[in-house]
């Protein structure tokens, strides 16, 4: 089996996963910027986070042969003080040139307040002027179809971006459809008990086709399986699948949307064949 993570905070993870994680044949996974569990307290701390995101991880994955990519913002949690997010907004500019940065996210809603639409909007445009791809996070519970709305609306509304450069993640049963039908990618974000788990993610794709729709583990510091892919892999082998189907949704799905991108496309074919990072 290979497979890609297109979400992972690694950060949060032990070397061991990283190996369990290469052991069941990831070959590379992206890291979207989060929150860390507690408000940081300046731009500086933000600063540093990336910097870890783009030289301390990626030097992480390559002992274990795994390709790391990474993702920028100010994540939603934190996006309520709106001086500060743009503050740290202006540092995000210096880091998009690293050659493990994909573009934009997890930026999206967490409350679905104002200050956190207003942040969004303003990342959409640093996305739009550095032409980067955007991944985006959703909701939880009872917020999540308003947000999800909500967040394709704001996109809609900045016609430089190509909703197909766009992945709308944590996806689920009840707005699944209408991210594909507005021509973006949808994420499955496969937790132990919330989000989406395996056997959901089978019958969600069982319902809704493969297309456009990839799955990922968020592994981060709570509750959460860094082999949730590869789990869900063989809950579809177990129900029939075609392994070569199986492949598009776990490997080639991911790679589609994600060479879209400078960074990863230059990657692509040492990925595709299996050679390590060097
Ligand atoms: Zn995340």
């Amino acid at each position: 089996m290979r497979y890609i993570d297109p979400h992972a905070h690694m950060v949060s993870r032990t070397t061991d996963d990283y190996e369990k994680m290469a052991l069941a044949g990831c070959r590379a996974l992206t890291e979207p910027a989060f929150w860390a569990g507690y408000d940081r307290c300046s731009a500086e701390g933000f600063r540093d986070y990336f910097n870890q995101l783009t030289s301390i991880e990626p030097a992480r994955a390559r002992t274990y042969g795994i390709h790391h990519f990474t993702w920028l913002c100010i994540n939603p949690k934190e996006a309520e003080d709106v001086g500060f997010a743009r503050e740290v907004m202006q540092v995000i500019p210096e880091f998009l040139a690293r050659d493990n940065v994909l573009g934009i996210g997890e930026i999206g809603l967490n409350k679905n307040s104002k200050n956190e639409l207003r942040i969004l909007e303003e990342h959409l445009e640093i996305a739009a002027q550095h032409q980067s791809l955007v991944l985006v996070h959703t909701p939880h519970l009872e917020d999540k179809q308003k947000g999800t709305r909500l967040i394709m609306e704001a996109v809609r509304n900045q016609p430089s971006i190509d909703p197909g450069r766009v992945l709308i993640d944590h996806v689920e049963e009840h707005t699944v459809k209408e991210v594909l039908d507005g021509g973006f990618w949808g994420g499955m974000t496969l937790y132990p008990d919330t989000k989406c788990t395996a056997k959901r993610a089978a019958d969600i794709l069982e319902t809704c086709g493969t297309e456009r729709l990839w799955m990922n583990s968020a592994c981060d510091w709570g509750p959460s399986n860094p082999l949730s892919v590869p789990t869900a892999a063989l809950e579809l082998r177990a129900r029939g699948h075609h392994p070569q189907a199986i492949d598009h949704v776990i490997f080639k799905n991911p790679m589609a949307f994600l060479r879209q991108a400078r960074a990863f496309a230059q990657r692509a074919e040492a990925i595709d064949v299996g050679h390590p990072p060097k």
